[in-house]
């Protein structure tokens, strides 16, 4: 069965098809090197008011053909820098994203309620990356072009729920690999049975996984 990861800090080497290691700010050597595909972007831990010169690196690197989304990148308003900083930075990311038409890799931590704004003016595909909305903030959601991607919180029961997720909108990551994609496929079969079973599901967000990154071809 191809199982696919949306958002990984771990490179595999067997056991997952398809998946986007987080590589931060990768140097071209090392993208002429590898066999698998990343992610590049600022993320909001490390970020300062000097983020301008990483951010420029950033610029030599994502249209590189292993770099197949920006991010991690995002709003943290728990560990994160002062909000304007963040703000301004992940307006960059997601207008660079728009440019290059490229998916964006989205860390939120309690700073969902700022997301819809951003969207309005910058529409493009977002994987909020372990994801742990409400049914409020999740249906509000879904009128843009954002995927769901369930991780670590999920299986650990610290969100709410996929009840209210459609399943084209679904993605299951290990993150820093705390949980792998099969404990998240088990906990999704076991809070969707509708969907015919754990095969089913999982064919269905390989599917995503394709369309949310369509630089890996399927
Ligand atoms: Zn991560």
């Amino acid at each position: 069965m191809l199982i696919t990861d949306a958002h990984t800090h771990r490179k595999y080497t067997d056991g997952c098809s398809g998946f986007v290691r987080n590589a931060f700010l990768p140097r071209t050597e090392t993208l002429n090197r590898i066999n698998y595909f990343v992610s590049a972007g600022l993320h909001p831990w490390y970020i300062d008011n000097n983020w301008a010169g990483a951010y420029s690196g950033l610029l030599d690197v994502v249209q590189h053909p292993r770099v197949v989304a920006i991010g991690e990148c995002g709003l943290d308003y728990f560990h994160g820098p002062d909000k304007a900083v963040q703000w301004h930075v992940f307006e960059a990311h997601l207008a660079l994203a728009q440019q290059l038409k490229l998916p964006v890799i989205v860390h939120l931590v309690r700073a969902i309620h700022d997301l819809i704004p951003f969207i309005k003016s910058r529409p493009n595909t977002l994987v909020l990356h372990d994801y742990r909305g409400t049914e409020e903030e999740t249906k509000k959601l879904l009128d843009y072009d954002v995927y769901f991607s369930m991780g670590r919180s999920y299986v650990k029961n610290i969100n709410r729920s996929a009840r209210f997720i459609p399943a084209n909108r679904l993605l299951t990551e290990s993150d820093t690999g705390k949980i792998s994609v099969q404990d998240v496929l088990t906990k999704l079969n076991t809070e969707l049975p509708e969907q015919g079973g754990i095969a089913q599901l999982n064919e269905q967000i390989t599917k995503n996984f394709f369309n949310v990154y369509p630089k890996i071809k399927s």
